[in-house]
């Protein structure tokens, strides 16, 4: 078993291979990374190539819920909540130590609401039937109140409670990229594809990627190529043919994340209908608790995107309408913002109504692109597009296992391990976030951490619980990291500032 992600390796593997690969990946977020999972386990040579760090774009910025959506029922959109509930029993069974229950309530002003939402959640109930996680019930404001000690209880007529996943989004994409990394799939990050190889028909037969670290460029062949961008995934067909016409619709969504204690308790809450038309959540999650999201269409996707001053204060005042004390922008330890790849609908300007669904097209140089869709759907996205990808290339592969493909649990034992060898990797990297050394040691050593945003961003998630920390970490975390990867005060220095130009983005104000 391989449980390691060592991107030497990998490059020295992408370097030295001769015959074309079954199969390119470009981008390694939840969909690439699970195509790659579900090739690896279908017998084909797949290697993923990423140009920043897995999980970077919008993988790592999710609300962090597995769902069906109940909100998609009222689109009247059956066959796609169907499919999620189902995707999300499997996504528990593969990966309980990412995935939970979560109770969600929905606060009613009036008793029409408490109707209205109680049936619409008795069809969710109906449509999951064999993948449930709880039934939902009627509750009482009085039980509402307990359940979530925040919620204003003026307005309160009365209340649903019912059942969703909630994962941790950046953890679950590290441990799928482990998992088919065991399963013999080559990742790399920092890999950025700026060309599609074409052969003499006109077909794409491979891809020129560029190393950022030490900035060379490779060629690498292939059978077959996907495109899993994302919201980068127009940028990428223009480079197989710049008059293509673009298929996406980008749409940011900003979260807020608050203390606790301005939401305590374990349940979740949902405003299905904010004043402009869009659903809110407020979700407990690792100590604090997730205000989100909006849904504001932008003009293209960017690496870095930032929260608008009018989506913060949208989310503070929606908030504010629910809760017995009203969050300012004061109370924010962290803003993180993700882009929705979501598919283009000519006939619609509003991307609220645009469709999750996932769509795969094939170009007339056979690249295939998939897009849209949601981290809950990635396993069956990903056994759409390798079923594609053989059909197109005419591959010889096995077909789909990824429905009891269990998800390694990379952390486990590992960091205790590096504990009892090192007692000083026991020690805190700083007083008020709860990782220690041995988390940075580990992120480099087993998970491909290359910087200390990858470290304080997606290996330990803690640049979105707590921003400002988190900068007075980095330099610690700079240095810890500079040990195991055999770096100068020079790079240090170079990370510290990287990590300071980023971390702008999450900070209030
Ligand atoms: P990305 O994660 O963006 O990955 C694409 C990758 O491609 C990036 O890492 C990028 O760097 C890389 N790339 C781009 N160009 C190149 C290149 N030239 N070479 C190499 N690599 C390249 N879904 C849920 O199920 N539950 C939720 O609660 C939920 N909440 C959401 C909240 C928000 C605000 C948003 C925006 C989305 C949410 N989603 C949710 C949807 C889900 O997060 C996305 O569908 C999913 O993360 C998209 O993954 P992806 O791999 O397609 O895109």
């Amino acid at each position: 078993m391989t449980n390691k992600l060592d991107r030497d390796a990998s490059i020295d593997l992408i370097r030295q291979r001769r015959p074309p690969w079954d199969l390119i990946v470009i981008g390694g977020g939840a969909t690439g990374v699970s195509i790659a999972l579900d090739a690896a386990k279908r017998g084909l040579d797949v290697v993923l190539l990423e140009r920043f760090d897995f999980g970077s774009g919008t993988s790592s910025r999710s609300t962090k819920l597995v769902h069906g959506g109940v909100r998609y029922l009222k689109q009247g959109n059956v066959t796609l909540v169907r499919d999620a509930l189902r995707e999300r029993t499997l996504l528990k069974e593969n990966a309980p130590h990412l995935v939970h229950d979560k109770a969600f309530l929905i606060p009613c002003d009036n008793l029409w609401q408490w109707f209205f939402y109680g049936v619409g959640l008795k069809v969710y109930d109906l449509l999951s039937t064999g993948n449930s996680f709880g039934r939902s019930h009627f509750i009482s404001p009085r039980r509402a109140v307990e359940l979530a000690p925040a919620l204003r209880r003026d307005r309160l007529r009365g209340a649903v409670l019912y059942h969703d996943g909630q994962f941790d989004d950046a953890r679950l994409l590290i441990d799928m990229a482990m998992t088919a990394a065991d399963h013999g799939a080559v990742l790399a990050n920092y890999m950025s594809v700026v060309q599609i190889v074409k052969d003499s028909t006109g077909t794409a037969c491979g891809v020129v990627a560029v190393d950022s670290e030490s900035e060379q460029r490779i060629e690498i062949s292939a059978k077959s190529i996907v495109n899993a961008a994302g919201p980068f995934g127009d940028q990428v067909r223009q480079i197989d043919d710049p008059k293509c016409q673009p298929m996406i619709a980008a749409s940011q969504g900003v979260h807020l994340v608050l203390p606790k204690q301005l939401y305590p308790g374990d349940t979740a809450m949902i405003v299905p209908q904010t004043s402009d038309g869009r659903v809110i959540f407020i979700v407990p999650w690792h100590d604090h608790a997730i205000v989100g999201t909006t849904d504001t269409a932008i003009p293209q996707a960017i690496p870095e995107p930032k929260p608008q001053s009018q989506e913060i204060q949208f989310l503070l005042e929606t908030a504010a309408e629910y809760l017995t004390r009203r969050p300012t922008l004061d109370d924010v330890l962290s803003i993180f913002t993700g882009i929705r790849p979501l598919v283009k609908d000519d006939k619609s300007s509003r991307t609220a109504s645009l469709s999750r669904d996932h769509v795969i097209r094939v170009a007339s140089s056979k690249l295939i692109t998939i897009t849209g869709g949601k981290w809950t759907t990635v396993r069956k996205m990903a056994e759409d597009c390798v079923d594609r990808a053989i059909e197109t290339a005419s591959l010889s592969a096995q077909s789909c296992s990824t429905k009891t493909t269990k998800i390694l649990d990379s952390q486990a034992t590992g960091i205790k391990q590096l504990e009892i060898d090192s007692p000083q990797l026991a020690q805190p990297v700083h007083h008020s976030l709860p990782i220690k050394r041995s988390h940075v040691v580990w992120a480099v050593r087993y998970e491909m951490a290359r910087t200390v945003e990858d470290v304080l961003a997606r290996r330990t998630r803690m640049l979105f619980l707590q921003a400002r920390a988190s900068l007075e970490a980095a330099p610690l975390v700079a240095q810890i990291m500079s040990q195991e990867l055999g770096t100068d005060q020079a790079w240090c220095d170079a990370q510290i500032k990287a990590f300071h130009e980023i971390a702008q983005n999450y900070l209030p104000g």
